[in-house]
């Protein structure tokens, strides 16, 4: 199994470099990152499985990191490193919605223990999906074409196939229009309009509905102010035939 990508955002290079070093030994793959900007992007980097983040950084503090990264990686695995007696710290860090925390100074061993058990608790890591279920309708996503009993295959767009993948894969979390635009397109934030997000998903709904005989249900759910997740009805399929 590859080892698991590990981000730390850390200006200290003591501690940075001390941290990196346990990792390693532990078995993750450790990428450095010396202030808050470049941590930023090293963690959307995608495969990426959890982030220790510090607070005190130049570019971008630790708590403007978190917020950001939350509004794109709603659920990917954050400890922050935060100095000793700051309870403050925590707290905010808490509820930006960092998993855990670590004070200053710890062992190596400690942190190593902490990133193992977040991992271990964290939510499944997006699933791998290679064929989605959809009513009567079969999605095959190497091929990009949905199967029906009631019509003709139809094609899907490769963004199409992509939106799909993607909520399928976290299936049961709401996914917002930001994140898909990430995902999709490498942007975050402004750029392309979130409304863009909002015509793939039209063009992917009525395909899925047609596929359906255009029962009226809906299997892709807008939830307002949040963004899209898969109705209950989708079934996601891996590659080894279970979901
Ligand atoms: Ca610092």
């Amino acid at each position: 199994m590859a080892a698991i990508p590990v981000v730390v955002i850390e200006d200290e290079v003591a501690i940075r470099e001390g941290v990196a070093t346990a990792l390693r030994h532990a078995g993750f793959e450790a990428i450095e990152a010396a202030d808050g900007a470049v941590g930023l992007d090293a963690a959307r980097r995608s495969g990426v499985g959890l982030v220790l983040l510090d607070l005190m950084l130049p570019k971008m503090d630790g708590m403007q990191v978190l917020k950001e990264l939350r509004r794109t990686h709603a659920t990917l695995p954050v400890i922050v490193l935060t100095a000793r007696g700051a309870e403050d710290e925590r707290v905010a860090g808490l509820r930006a919605g960092a998993d855990d925390y670590v004070v200053k100074p710890f062992s190596a061993r400690e942190l190593v223990a902490r990133v193992e058990a977040v991992l271990r608790r964290s939510p499944e890591r997006p699933a791998e999906v290679v064929r989605i279920t959809v009513g009567v309708a079969q999605v095959d996503l190497g091929r990009r074409e949905i199967f029906s009993p009631v019509c003709e295959a139809q094609a899907l767009s490769e963004t199409e196939c992509s939106i799909l993948t993607h909520l399928a894969a976290n299936h049961g979390r709401v996914i917002s229009r930001d994140e898909l635009l990430t995902r999709l397109w490498g942007l975050s934030g402004s750029g392309i309009e979130t409304r863009t997000v909002d015509m793939h998903v039209a063009r992917l709904r009525a395909k899925l509905a047609t596929a359906n005989g255009d029962v009226d249900e809906e299997y892709i759910v807008t939830v307002r102010g949040k963004g899209y997740m898969l109705g209950s009805s989708v079934k996601a399929v891996g590659p080894d035939g279970t979901d």
